[in-house]
């Protein structure tokens, strides 16, 4: 059996957005910067789809910026928000310890170039304190940005109470919301949200076209420099088809949000009650303020990496963190903000399920992922001196 459990490092491309897309590769090629009425057809699908994307998180149309993925959004939102800062002497940025990459990158950029970065504990739990963020603000904070939901962990953050936190002391407030994006309600105003980064292949378009929301006052500042596209703020000939893919499969799954929601919760649920009855192990992450696919745990003993080789002859695709670390030997820094010692933070697991998953496979995995932790078990060392306790068990 095969079973797809990696929906938060990618997913398929739905029925959906391939048919809204097909178009825009085959008839309808023209660039939308073209005057002739053929390319028209081409600037209108564009406008539709900032339309439909801006509708369904509560923007106006003219507040959505098509990019090349999250993590190009997640780089324009935090340079823009510095550079804005730094005009008015504001050289502080507030962020988390367990964020994306893109994002923790771009701050350490930033840091080099003199912005000074406090990084938020995110606690046992994975979920951010409000008191925290408070405590963190000065008077030369240039940026707040935390994560909507975490990658790896799924844990979900109190945004609108931090939205409302910033926008009460008038600094910018931007959110990495690529794992909530088609699976949570997100309404940018409600949440005092000023900007958000969003990624088509989390929910199902194709790779390489994602979004940035920003609120109508928000300086941005270019990424990509280039003709006049994007309001002049992001250059290079639009990805048509994937952004006409990418509003098609956002409309679908926050048509059936609900539904699929009900339906990835109790697959998920599922996975949590009976892996969690393989001894030694541990959930890593809070399960009240969750999103619905992705289940993170811990098997003491063992070797992350090793488990998923394993676990890949018996046809699962699972991650041991987020796909950008693997490869690496470092333990994953979501795992370390947890405060999991490293020799635990090891020997993870990260199942994320979509809509598209059934019973059976997790049926699958629940038989094969007990099954896998033994066997590396009886020939792990580390498990063997625990087992004689000549060290103790962390889990
Ligand atoms: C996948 C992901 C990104 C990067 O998005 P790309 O479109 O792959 O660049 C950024 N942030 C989070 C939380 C993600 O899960």
């Amino acid at each position: 059996m095969f079973v797809y459990a990696d929906n938060a490092a990618t997913t398929s491309v739905s029925k959906a957005a391939l048919d809204a897309m097909m178009p825009y590769l085959t008839e309808l090629y023209g660039n939308p910067s073209s005057l002739y009425a053929f390319a028209q057809k081409a600037t209108e699908a564009v406008a539709n789809a900032r339309k439909t994307v801006a509708e369904l998180i509560n923007a106006e149309p003219r507040e959505i910026y098509f990019t090349s993925g999250g993590s190009e959004a997640d780089n324009q939102a935090i340079v823009s928000a510095a550079l804005a800062g730094k005009r008015k002497g504001k050289m502080h940025l507030i962020s988390t310890k367990f964020e994306h990459h893109a994002v923790l990158h771009s701050l350490n950029r930033l840091q080099k170039d003199g912005f000074e970065v406090t990084l938020l504990d995110v606690h046992e739990d994975g979920v951010v304190r409000l008191e925290d963020v408070e405590a963190a603000i000065r008077e030369d904070t240039a940026l707040v940005t935390i994560m909507f939901a975490n990658n790896e962990i799924g844990t979900v953050q109190p945004i609108t109470e931090i939205g409302a936190l910033c926008r009460s002391k008038g600094i910018p407030f931007h959110t990495d919301a690529v794992q909530a994006a088609g699976h949570m309600p997100i309404d940018v105003k409600a949440m005092n949200i000023d900007m958000l980064s969003m990624s088509g292949h989390k929910f199902h378009a194709p790779k390489g076209v994602g979004v940035l929301y920003a609120k109508r006052n928000m300086p941005l500042f270019n990424i990509i420099e280039g003709g006049a596209q994007e309001r002049g703020k992001r250059a290079g000939t639009e990805n048509v088809a994937g952004i006409v893919a990418l509003a098609a499969a956002l409309k679908e799954s926050c048509e059936n949000m609900e539904p699929n929601a009900a339906k990835m919760i109790a697959m998920r649920d599922k996975l949590f009650a009976e892996l969690s009855k393989i001894p030694h192990s541990k959930i890593n992450g809070s399960l009240e303020h969750h999103v619905p696919g992705t289940v993170n745990m811990c098997f003491e003993g063992i070797e992350g990496e090793s488990l998923l080789l394993m676990l890949d002859s018996y046809g699962i695709c699972a991650s041991s963190g987020s796909a950008c670390t693997s490869g690496s030997l470092d333990p994953s820094h979501v795992l370390l903000s947890l405060g999991l010692p490293h020799e635990v933070a090891h020997g993870s697991l990260r199942l994320s399920i979509g809509e598209y998953n059934n019973m059976d496979e997790i049926d699958h995995i629940i038989e094969t992922v007990p099954k896998v932790v033994q066997y590396l078990r009886n020939m792990s060392p580390v498990w063997d001196e625990l087992e004689k306790g000549e060290r103790p068990h962390l889990i």
